[in-house]
């Protein structure tokens, strides 16, 4: 570690939240979309029933990110605040046993623990159930207030992955469609994978290679389910 520049450095965790939330809905949206083309494709050469399939996966899917984040938000909300109700009740009957509590989660993390009560003490003069949130139950923040947003968000951002296939698909003959479609969409992870970890300070060729692989296996798995399906069938 060095110390050459003064000043704050920087950090990315706090833009990889909505960051991290945009990308992943968007990846989800360029592999199922892609990976269920491609699979169609390989199993019939029939241009409307792949485009019906590339459609039908756009909206299941659309519908199931939503669905999804809805759930996961509004459950995370009311975990959180069935904790805060204990809480808030714990520091009305028994606010001796609370302040010894956070004292000893202080020492715990290495205060004396004199200094650890007195540490507890001051910040429970200042927001008692706000330190016992952070230090106890370690929510900082109560990150799932709107499941609404969260849902639409979800939906939104895996449409927008799932059309770059899609257009690709509407663009060239269907002799072409298994190779197109599937080199647009790796190149469009590669550049996902390539913004998200410049916009989150990671490694570009790591982050990009990664979810190029994970597309490219994707695609890989279900071209060839389709195709053993198509020859059966
Ligand atoms: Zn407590």
């Amino acid at each position: 570690m060095t110390v050459a520049s003064p000043g704050p450095e920087h950090h990315f965790v706090h833009r990889i939240g909505w960051l991290r939330a945009a990308v992943l809905g968007a990846n989800d949206g360029i592999v199922s979309t892609a990976s269920l083309i491609v699979g169609v494709a390989a199993a019939s050469p029939d241009r409307s029933i792949i485009l019906i399939a590339g459609v039908a996966g756009l909206v299941a899917g659309a519908m199931s990110m939503a669905a999804g984040e809805y759930v996961s938000v509004s459950s995370q909300y009311d975990t959180e605040q069935a904790d805060l109700d204990k809480e808030r009740q714990a520091l009305e009957t028994a606010p001796e046993a609370e302040l010894e509590e956070l004292a000893q989660i202080y020492a715990m993390r290495g205060v004396e623990i004199g200094l650890a009560r007195q540490v507890a003490t001051q910040l429970m003069e200042h927001d008692s159930l706000a330190a016992h949130a952070r230090d106890e139950l370690g929510i900082s923040e109560t990150v799932g207030t709107r499941p609404v947003q969260a849902a639409l968000t979800s939906a939104a951002t895996f449409s927008v992955g799932a059309i770059l296939p899609l257009a690709a698909l509407a663009l060239v003959p269907v002799s072409h469609v298994i190779p197109v479609v599937s080199i647009a969409s790796l190149v469009s992870l590669a550049l996902l994978g390539a913004i998200s970890a410049l916009v989150g300070g990671a490694g570009v060729v790591k982050a990009a290679t990664r979810v190029t692989l994970w597309g490219a296996l994707a695609m890989a798995v279900t071209a060839g389910i389709g195709a053993l399906f198509g020859t059966v069938i």
